[in-house]
Protein backbone atom coordinates (compact mmCIF):
# COMPACT_ATOMS: atom_id res chain seq x y z
CA UNK A 1 0.00 0.00 0.00
CA UNK A 2 3.18 2.42 0.58
CA UNK A 3 5.75 2.24 -1.59
CA UNK A 4 9.31 4.26 -1.56
CA UNK A 5 11.31 3.66 -4.52
CA UNK A 6 14.39 4.93 -4.97
CA UNK A 7 13.56 8.08 -2.93
CA UNK A 8 15.91 10.49 -2.02
CA UNK A 9 15.32 13.90 0.00
CA UNK A 10 18.07 16.43 -0.01
CA UNK A 11 17.06 19.71 2.06
CA UNK A 12 19.07 23.50 0.46
CA UNK A 13 22.06 21.95 -1.46
CA UNK A 14 23.57 19.66 0.62
CA UNK A 15 21.63 18.27 3.05
CA UNK A 16 21.00 14.70 2.47
CA UNK A 17 18.27 13.67 4.74
CA UNK A 18 16.88 10.19 3.09
CA UNK A 19 19.59 8.90 0.67
CA UNK A 20 17.86 5.82 -2.40
CA UNK A 21 15.31 4.51 0.23
CA UNK A 22 13.49 1.42 -1.06
CA UNK A 23 10.43 0.52 0.93
CA UNK A 24 6.87 -1.51 0.69
CA UNK A 25 4.58 -1.35 3.44
CA UNK A 26 1.75 -3.72 3.19
CA UNK A 27 -1.64 -2.82 4.27
CA UNK A 28 -2.17 -3.75 7.61
CA UNK A 29 1.29 -3.35 8.52
CA UNK A 30 2.76 -2.52 11.47
CA UNK A 31 6.46 -0.68 11.07
CA UNK A 32 8.82 0.36 13.94
CA UNK A 33 11.02 3.17 12.25
CA UNK A 34 14.25 3.77 14.73
CA UNK A 35 17.38 5.49 14.39
CA UNK A 36 20.14 8.52 15.62
CA UNK A 37 18.69 12.21 15.82
CA UNK A 38 18.83 13.31 12.13
CA UNK A 39 18.85 10.12 10.23
CA UNK A 40 15.63 10.96 8.19
CA UNK A 41 12.71 9.80 10.45
CA UNK A 42 10.95 12.72 10.37
CA UNK A 43 11.34 13.56 6.81
CA UNK A 44 9.74 10.08 5.97
CA UNK A 45 6.82 10.62 7.63
CA UNK A 46 6.48 14.44 6.32
CA UNK A 47 7.29 13.09 2.49
CA UNK A 48 3.96 10.45 3.09
CA UNK A 49 1.89 14.01 4.48
CA UNK A 50 3.18 15.53 1.44
CA UNK A 51 3.97 17.91 3.02
CA UNK A 52 7.73 17.77 1.54
CA UNK A 53 8.50 16.27 -1.78
CA UNK A 54 11.08 13.77 -2.54
CA UNK A 55 14.38 15.29 -4.65
CA UNK A 56 14.01 12.19 -6.75
CA UNK A 57 12.27 8.99 -7.14
CA UNK A 58 8.69 8.00 -6.45
CA UNK A 59 6.13 7.52 -3.72
CA UNK A 60 3.25 5.25 -3.83
CA UNK A 61 0.27 4.91 -1.83
CA UNK A 62 -2.88 2.83 -2.40
CA UNK A 63 -1.54 2.42 -5.94
CA UNK A 64 -1.66 6.38 -6.36
CA UNK A 65 1.57 8.03 -7.43
CA UNK A 66 1.80 10.94 -4.77
CA UNK A 67 4.50 12.69 -5.76
CA UNK A 68 3.15 13.54 -8.90
CA UNK A 69 -0.35 14.31 -7.54
CA UNK A 70 -1.86 17.77 -8.23
CA UNK A 71 -2.05 20.19 -5.48
CA UNK A 72 -6.24 20.25 -5.83
CA UNK A 73 -6.04 16.57 -4.49
CA UNK A 74 -4.03 16.82 -1.54
CA UNK A 75 -6.58 17.33 0.75
CA UNK A 76 -9.02 14.46 0.14
CA UNK A 77 -5.18 11.86 -0.16
CA UNK A 78 -4.53 13.61 3.48
CA UNK A 79 -7.96 11.82 4.38
CA UNK A 80 -6.31 8.59 4.23
CA UNK A 81 -4.00 9.25 6.74
CA UNK A 82 -4.03 9.86 10.57
CA UNK A 83 -1.02 11.39 12.57
CA UNK A 84 0.35 11.76 15.94
CA UNK A 85 3.39 13.70 17.02
CA UNK A 86 5.11 13.55 19.84
CA UNK A 87 4.13 17.23 21.53
CA UNK A 88 0.65 16.07 21.15
CA UNK A 89 -0.19 19.44 19.34
CA UNK A 90 -3.75 19.99 20.18
CA UNK A 91 -5.70 23.12 20.58
CA UNK A 92 -5.10 24.43 23.72
CA UNK A 93 -8.49 27.11 23.69
CA UNK A 94 -10.26 24.23 22.74
CA UNK A 95 -11.58 21.64 25.34
CA UNK A 96 -11.27 17.25 24.18
CA UNK A 97 -14.69 16.87 22.40
CA UNK A 98 -13.83 20.14 20.66
CA UNK A 99 -9.98 18.87 19.53
CA UNK A 100 -11.18 15.57 18.32
CA UNK A 101 -14.72 17.25 16.38
CA UNK A 102 -12.35 19.89 15.01
CA UNK A 103 -10.70 17.02 12.59
CA UNK A 104 -14.51 16.04 11.39
CA UNK A 105 -15.70 19.98 10.96
CA UNK A 106 -12.48 20.89 9.33
CA UNK A 107 -13.30 18.23 6.31
CA UNK A 108 -16.88 19.21 6.88
CA UNK A 109 -18.28 15.64 8.24
CA UNK A 110 -22.33 16.63 9.70
CA UNK A 111 -22.97 17.48 12.98
CA UNK A 112 -25.26 14.54 13.48
CA UNK A 113 -22.28 12.23 12.29
CA UNK A 114 -19.91 14.05 14.67
CA UNK A 115 -22.12 13.70 17.35
CA UNK A 116 -21.95 10.22 16.65
CA UNK A 117 -18.25 9.63 16.39
CA UNK A 118 -16.30 11.82 19.00
CA UNK A 119 -18.10 10.19 21.87
CA UNK A 120 -17.60 6.89 20.44
CA UNK A 121 -13.62 7.47 19.52
CA UNK A 122 -13.26 8.82 23.37
CA UNK A 123 -14.78 5.78 24.74
CA UNK A 124 -12.42 4.13 22.68
CA UNK A 125 -9.03 5.90 24.08
CA UNK A 126 -10.48 5.81 27.47
CA UNK A 127 -11.56 9.21 27.61
CA UNK A 128 -14.82 9.72 27.35
CA UNK A 129 -15.23 11.09 31.35
CA UNK A 130 -12.40 13.97 30.00
CA UNK A 131 -14.46 15.49 27.49
CA UNK A 132 -14.41 18.22 28.74
CA UNK A 133 -10.94 19.19 30.18
CA UNK A 134 -9.11 21.23 28.56
CA UNK A 135 -5.56 20.10 27.27
CA UNK A 136 -3.33 21.60 30.43
CA UNK A 137 -5.70 20.13 32.85
CA UNK A 138 -4.78 16.58 31.41
CA UNK A 139 -1.61 14.12 32.28
CA UNK A 140 0.83 14.09 29.06
CA UNK A 141 -0.68 10.22 28.39
CA UNK A 142 -4.13 11.23 28.26
CA UNK A 143 -3.23 14.43 25.65
CA UNK A 144 -1.65 12.02 23.66
CA UNK A 145 -4.85 10.03 23.60
CA UNK A 146 -6.84 12.79 22.77
CA UNK A 147 -4.77 13.61 19.75
CA UNK A 148 -4.70 9.31 18.77
CA UNK A 149 -8.71 10.09 18.91
CA UNK A 150 -8.63 13.23 16.77
CA UNK A 151 -6.22 11.34 14.16
CA UNK A 152 -8.62 8.49 14.06
CA UNK A 153 -12.00 10.61 13.82
CA UNK A 154 -11.62 10.81 10.09
CA UNK A 155 -11.12 6.58 9.60
CA UNK A 156 -7.71 7.46 7.90
CA UNK A 157 -6.43 3.83 6.34
CA UNK A 158 -3.21 4.46 7.55
CA UNK A 159 -1.89 6.18 11.34
CA UNK A 160 1.50 7.98 11.52
CA UNK A 161 3.29 8.11 14.27
CA UNK A 162 6.56 10.65 15.02
CA UNK A 163 7.63 9.78 18.22
CA UNK A 164 4.67 9.12 20.03
CA UNK A 165 5.64 8.28 23.20
CA UNK A 166 8.59 10.64 23.45
CA UNK A 167 7.45 12.97 26.22
CA UNK A 168 5.46 10.40 28.42
CA UNK A 169 6.79 8.19 31.08
CA UNK A 170 6.64 4.37 31.13
CA UNK A 171 3.50 3.38 32.03
CA UNK A 172 1.82 6.14 29.62
CA UNK A 173 3.97 4.66 26.93
CA UNK A 174 2.94 1.16 27.44
CA UNK A 175 -0.64 2.55 27.20
CA UNK A 176 -0.26 4.31 23.60
CA UNK A 177 1.76 1.19 22.48
CA UNK A 178 -1.58 -0.54 23.24
CA UNK A 179 -4.27 1.57 21.90
CA UNK A 180 -2.04 1.75 18.62
CA UNK A 181 -1.55 -2.12 18.70
CA UNK A 182 -5.37 -2.39 18.36
CA UNK A 183 -5.89 0.23 16.17
CA UNK A 184 -3.24 -1.96 14.35
CA UNK A 185 -5.61 -5.14 15.00
CA UNK A 186 -8.34 -3.30 13.62
CA UNK A 187 -7.10 -3.07 10.13
CA UNK A 188 -5.19 0.39 10.26
CA UNK A 189 -1.76 0.60 8.88
CA UNK A 190 0.56 2.10 11.79
CA UNK A 191 4.10 3.14 10.89
CA UNK A 192 5.46 4.25 14.50
CA UNK A 193 9.43 6.68 14.72
CA UNK A 194 10.74 5.93 18.04
CA UNK A 195 13.56 5.63 20.02
CA UNK A 196 12.48 3.41 22.40
CA UNK A 197 14.20 0.36 22.04
CA UNK A 198 12.52 -1.51 24.90
CA UNK A 199 9.13 -0.82 23.17
CA UNK A 200 10.31 -2.14 20.05
CA UNK A 201 11.98 -4.89 21.67
CA UNK A 202 8.48 -5.97 23.32
CA UNK A 203 6.52 -5.45 20.62
CA UNK A 204 7.99 -7.73 18.13
CA UNK A 205 7.37 -6.02 14.91
CA UNK A 206 9.02 -4.99 11.89
CA UNK A 207 11.45 -2.65 12.31
CA UNK A 208 13.39 -0.75 10.07
CA UNK A 209 16.59 1.41 11.02
CA UNK A 210 17.62 4.47 9.58
CA UNK A 211 21.46 6.14 9.88
CA UNK A 212 22.27 9.35 8.53
CA UNK A 213 19.69 8.95 5.41
CA UNK A 214 20.07 5.38 4.69
CA UNK A 215 18.38 2.48 5.58
CA UNK A 216 20.47 -0.06 6.98
CA UNK A 217 18.22 -2.64 8.37
CA UNK A 218 14.65 -3.84 7.72
CA UNK A 219 13.75 -6.73 9.89
CA UNK A 220 11.83 -8.12 7.41
CA UNK A 221 14.49 -8.31 4.94
CA UNK A 222 17.11 -9.96 7.28
CA UNK A 223 14.49 -12.31 8.38
CA UNK A 224 15.04 -11.36 11.84
CA UNK A 225 11.26 -10.64 13.08
CA UNK A 226 9.48 -13.27 15.16
P1 LIG B 1 15.02 12.56 12.49
O1 LIG B 1 13.55 12.70 12.52
O2 LIG B 1 15.50 11.18 12.29
O3 LIG B 1 15.67 13.19 13.70
P2 LIG B 1 14.89 14.44 10.27
O4 LIG B 1 14.21 13.73 9.18
O5 LIG B 1 14.13 15.43 11.04
O6 LIG B 1 15.60 13.37 11.23
O7 LIG B 1 16.18 15.18 9.68
C1 LIG B 1 17.12 14.56 8.83
C2 LIG B 1 18.20 15.57 8.45
O8 LIG B 1 17.64 16.62 7.69
C3 LIG B 1 18.88 16.24 9.63
O9 LIG B 1 20.22 16.46 9.30
C4 LIG B 1 18.13 17.54 9.76
O10 LIG B 1 18.94 18.53 10.35
C5 LIG B 1 17.81 17.87 8.32
N1 LIG B 1 16.57 18.64 8.15
C6 LIG B 1 15.34 18.27 8.56
N2 LIG B 1 14.42 19.18 8.21
C7 LIG B 1 15.09 20.16 7.56
C8 LIG B 1 14.70 21.39 6.94
N3 LIG B 1 13.42 21.78 6.91
N4 LIG B 1 15.66 22.13 6.38
C9 LIG B 1 16.96 21.74 6.38
N5 LIG B 1 17.39 20.62 6.93
C10 LIG B 1 16.48 19.82 7.52
MG1 LIG C 1 12.29 13.39 14.00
Amino acid sequence: MIVFENISKTYGKNVKAVRNLNLHIEKGEFVFVMGDSGSGKSTLIRLLLKEIDPTSGEITVDGENITAMKRSRIPRYRRKLGVVFQDFRLLRDRNVYENVAFAQRVVGTSSRQIRQDVPKLLTRVGLSAKYKAFPNELSGGEQQRVAIARALVNRPDILLCDEPTGNLDARNAWEVMRLLEEINEEGTTVVVVTHSQEIVDQMNRRVIIMNRGDMIDDSLESGDEA
